[in-house]
């Protein structure tokens, strides 16, 4: 239908398609679409449940992968993925972008749930939803993580807070009172006196979320016929929990990130 009389319909689709501000680092930001409900519905462990955190970050590897992504940060039901600052993926094009990246990452998760949860059927198709911010400098796209990153830290505090309440027999009105509008030592407290918890000993994975990026490792990749073995340098994606607030892991990482 090339030529056609129909053909000026695709003037719409460019006129409403939004490229992303050059020169600015890109942060695509996938989340769960009513994970209170879907982790209740598949029985995830409260406050944090391991295997469910483990599947988000086999995805977020996929997604590594698959585009040019520097790094990503995840916590709960959501994952952030970074793109350069000169990335030129798909000519910068926004709905392209987020589709893909979304659905790259939506796929993993429905093909690798087996793998994470194995004794827990799927009961519906899990949905992520995505957003594309701009981020001018690497200064603000440092923020930005560091934001993600301490809300990593309050809502596990709190939620460790809440369940360790409920679990002992509170109601969830009783709890959210307990703990309403106290600060950090308040919680900590808590948890040590009442329950015999040191949050500073609690999983890094729950404290510190996952940090997923590429790093160049030696792998043999095969073995001559007098069995010696040839090595190559590959690119694998490795998932840490550490502080990203702090400069030491831009100092660490800063070539690697090619900031
Ligand atoms: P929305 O569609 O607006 O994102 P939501 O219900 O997904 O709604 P979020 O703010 O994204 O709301 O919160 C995610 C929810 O999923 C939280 O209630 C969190 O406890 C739960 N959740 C996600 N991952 C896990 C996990 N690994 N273990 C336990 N609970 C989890
Ligand atoms: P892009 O990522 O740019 O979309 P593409 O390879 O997907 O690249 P399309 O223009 O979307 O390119 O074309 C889709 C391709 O998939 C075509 O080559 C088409 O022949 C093939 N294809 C899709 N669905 C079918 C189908 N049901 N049967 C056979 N071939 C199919
Ligand atoms: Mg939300
Ligand atoms: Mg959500
Ligand atoms: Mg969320
Ligand atoms: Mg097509
Ligand atoms: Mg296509």
């Amino acid at each position: 239908m090339a030529n056609s009389k129909f053909e000026y319909v695709k003037g719409f689709e460019q006129a409403t398609d939004w490229v992303l501000l050059p020169s600015t680092y890109v942060v695509i930001r996938v989340d769960g679409k009513g994970f209170t409900k879907f982790s209740d519905a598949h029985g995830f462990e409260k406050p944090n449940d391991k295997r469910a955190l483990d599947l988000m970050n086999e995805c977020a590897k996929a997604v590594l992968r698959e585009f040019p992504v520097l790094l990503g940060y995840g916590e709960s039901d959501e994952f952030s993925f970074v793109l350069h600052k000169d990335a030129t993926l798909f000519g910068r094009r926004a709905s392209k972008i987020i589709s893909t990246i979304t659905s790259c990452f939506t796929g993993n998760y429905v093909r690798l749930w087996p793998q994470f949860l194995p004794d827990t059927p799927l009961q519906y198709t899990p949905v992520f939803d995505g957003r594309a911010v701009c981020y001018p400098s690497l200064k603000v796209l440092r923020d930005y993580l560091a934001w993600r990153q301490a809300d990593t830290h309050i809502n596990n505090q709190y939620n460790t807070c809440y369940w360790c309440l409920v679990k002992a027999g509170k109601s969830p009105a009783e709890a959210q009172a307990t703990i309403k509008g106290t600060d950090t030592s308040f919680k900590n407290e808590l948890l040590f006196s009442q329950f015999g918890i040191n949050y500073a000993q609690l999983p890094e994975q729950f404290r510190k979320g996952s940090t997923v990026l590429k790093r160049p490792v030696r792998a043999v990749v095969k073995y001559r016929e007098d069995g010696t073995p040839v090595e190559r340098d590959r690119v694998q994606e490795v998932v840490l929990h550490c502080d990203i607030i702090g400069d030491a892991f831009w100092q660490e990482h800063q070539q690697l990130l090619g900031l």
